[in-house]
């Protein structure tokens, strides 16, 4: 057996509850089931979102649920060095662009033209491009924010011309039962913004480049980042890091078929074990005895 290195990589803005807790123990005993590592990530490049507790609480919910992981544990806030490395290849690589656009003047643009816009799992698919350079070189005069944004049609044409047709393994499942070898369609986000105004990086940044640094081979997540997969493949490819293989599981629900967020405050894993239930009870609420 080939090592097989999973993860767990909550962002400490909440505290987990039954999702969570299905995840990380899918996670886990997917590791154990093939002596293989569990890693567990803490994804905490949204400062004003994350608090400290809640990455406390992490700990401690996963310990009173019975899971190990590698040590030591990489927090991501305390890398944004790496993730700004990351990006300068994709500067070199010519594949982003300074946007200079703030989130009202993108939505006014879609508006007044919304068929050429349609909807991708971020929202509408804003394409731009770079402005040109005297115009550029006035706003950074200026001191204008701006984030930086992938231009994805280049970036899938140097992709595809290094590597040919861009595919991810699914050893799960997508929401729409997609599984096997599957097309990698990053078109879908339009040019997603990859490091935001004032963050020097983007969820999609830095988890790729993390899965990569860290050797992760499995990623077992919930079928809602099923679509991020499209992005992060592109990304994978331009930055020249390895494809891992994917396993997308189902989510949980309430009773009521709706999804757990994390104000659900009564699927919290800290209520149900104050409320006296054990990680046994955990397993057989998720199905996962
Ligand atoms: N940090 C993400 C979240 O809490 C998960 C990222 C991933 O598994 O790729 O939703």
């Amino acid at each position: 057996m080939n090592a097989f290195v999973t993860r767990f990589a909550p962002s400490p803005t909440g505290l987990l509850h039954l999702g969570h807790a299905y995840s990380a123990l899918t996670t886990y005993d997917a590791a154990c089931a093939v002596g293989g590592k569990l890693i567990l990530r803490i994804e905490d490049i949204d400062r004003t979102r994350c608090k400290a507790e809640f990455e406390r609480a992490i700990f401690e919910d996963l310990t009173w649920l019975g899971i190990t992981w590698e040590m030591p544990v990489r927090r991501q806030s305390d890398h944004f060095a790496h993730y700004t490395e990351a990006l300068q290849k994709l500067r070199d690589a010519g594949v982003v662009y300074r946007c200079f656009k703030t989130r009202k003047d993108v939505a006014d643009e879609i508006a007044r033209a919304p068929h050429l816009t349609p909807e991708g799992p971020e929202g509408p698919q804003y394409v731009g491009d770079r402005l040109a350079a005297h115009k550029e070189r006035s706003l950074l005069a200026e001191g204008a924010p701006f984030a930086w944004r992938l231009k994805t049609s280049r970036a899938v044409h140097l992709a595809e011309k290094i590597g040919g047709p861009l595919t991810f393994t699914e050893e799960g499942a997508g929401p729409k039962a997609e599984h096997g070898t599957i097309r990698a369609t990053p078109e879908l986000f339009g040019d997603p913004v990859i490091a935001r105004k004032g963050l020097g990086t983007s969820y999609h940044l830095a988890s790729v480049y993390d899965d990569a640094l860290q050797g992760v081979t499995h990623i077992i997540r919930g079928e809602d980042l099923f679509p991020a997969t499209h992005l992060h493949r592109l990304l994978q490819a331009v930055l020249n890091l390895p494809a891992p293989i994917y396993r997308h599981h189902r989510l949980m629900t309430d009773e009521m078929g709706k999804r757990f967020a994390k104000r659900d405050r009564a699927v919290t894993i800290k209520a149900l074990r104050e409320s006296g239930e054990t990680s046994a009870d955990i397993r057989k609420r998720v199905d996962l005895l």
